[in-house]
């Protein structure tokens, strides 16, 4: 699998949730990084658009489910 960030090769220590993998490197970055500091927004954007798909497919499996009864 690809780290949901920077798109590399994840490796053995990589942090997996909900089908998405981000990489031991990306996750010690996003620990150490605070706001303050240059690319904390584009990694948070990452994670945003991510989130955003889950919800629309958790939302969308709801509605399907709705249409059943
Ligand atoms: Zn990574």
């Amino acid at each position: 699998m690809e780290c949901l960030i920077c798109r590399g090769e994840s490796d053995h220590n990589c942090l997996a949730f909900c089908g998405a993998v981000i990489c031991g490197a990306c996750e010690a970055r996003l620990m150490e990084q605070t706001a303050d500091e240059p690319g904390y927004e584009i990694h948070l954007q990452a994670f945003r658009l991510f989130w955003q798909k889950k919800l629309l497919a958790l939302r969308d499996r709801h509605l399907g489910n709705g249409d059943w009864v």
